[in-house]
This record gives C-alpha cells, structure tokens and sequence, in this order.
C-alpha cells in the first residue's frame, strides 16, 4: 500500500499506525476520567460516554477480569464489539 502523506510510514488497511496511534493518545488526553472511573466502579450503563470513553471503560473492566456480556451490557453495545475492542487493543499492544 501507499505509504502515509503524514509521515511516510507504510500503511495498513487500517490505516498508518504512528498517525492511529498519536490520535489515540490525543483522544485520551481529553477523555472524563470521572465518568470513565463512576461507569468501572458502579458497573452500571453510563449513558453520554464518547467512544473513546467507552474503550477505556471496557479495557479497565477487562483488566478486572469482568466477562465481556457483562462490559456488554455496562456500555450498551454488543458482545461482538467488546472482542473486536479487546483484539484490538492485544493487536496494539503487541506492535
Ligand atoms: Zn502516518
């Protein structure tokens, strides 16, 4: 694939990781850790959180061993994505 016009680092059909990634940690910056840490602690649906949000959610729960219909049902979204976002974050974290 082409490589990026940012930074010149070769693509992938996700996009270019060093531009992913510097978004990714931008995004968190300017995450509500008080919503993120009421949603780990109380388990219970947080309506108003921003994706980014939500991710951050799911992994600290994941962290706390909390099975993934259970993030489910916590974020309002579907098993199938609490997978996809743990597979994502294990592709992240072993680049
Ligand atoms: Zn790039």
């Amino acid at each position: 694939m082409n490589p990026c016009p940012r930074c010149h680092h070769p693509r992938t059909r996700h996009g270019c990781a060093p531009c992913n990634n510097r978004r990714r940690r931008t995004a968190r910056a300017q995450l509500d850790h008080l919503a993120i840490d009421a949603a780990v602690h109380t388990r219970r649906p947080t309506p108003g959180l921003r994706p980014a949000e939500r991710r951050a959610v799911s992994a600290q729960l994941t962290a706390h061993g909390v099975p993934a219909h259970e993030i489910a049902r916590i974020l309002d979204v579907t098993k199938r994505t609490v997978h996809r976002w743990r597979a994502q974050d294990r592709a992240t974290a072993a680049a």
